[in-house]
């Protein structure tokens, strides 16, 4: 039993550690601020530090438009 406690304590540190890289995820997109499931975007891959966390179909738009996210949210959040 004891050993399983220790092996679960060791989980939970692992996974702290996962959490905390998560903290910096929000769950909600910068550029349409709907709650959903965001991908890290790089503006600038000079930059790897420099993440955009957008959703799914923001991120596609993105790229497609070739538009920075500044850039995209007026176009998001006016009359689409
Ligand atoms: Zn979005
Ligand atoms: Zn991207």
């Amino acid at each position: 039993m004891k050993k399983c406690s220790k092996e679960k304590k060791q989980k939970a540190q692992r996974l702290a550690q996962v959490h905390h890289k998560d903290l910096y995820k929000p769950h909600f997109c910068e550029i349409c601020k709907f709650p959903k499931q965001v991908v890290g975007h790089h503006e600038n891959y000079d930059k790897p530090l420099e993440v955009r966390w957008i959703c799914h179909s923001c991120h596609k738009l993105t790229h497609n438009l070739e538009k920075t996210v500044e850039e995209m949210k007026p176009i998001i959040r006016g009359d689409y």
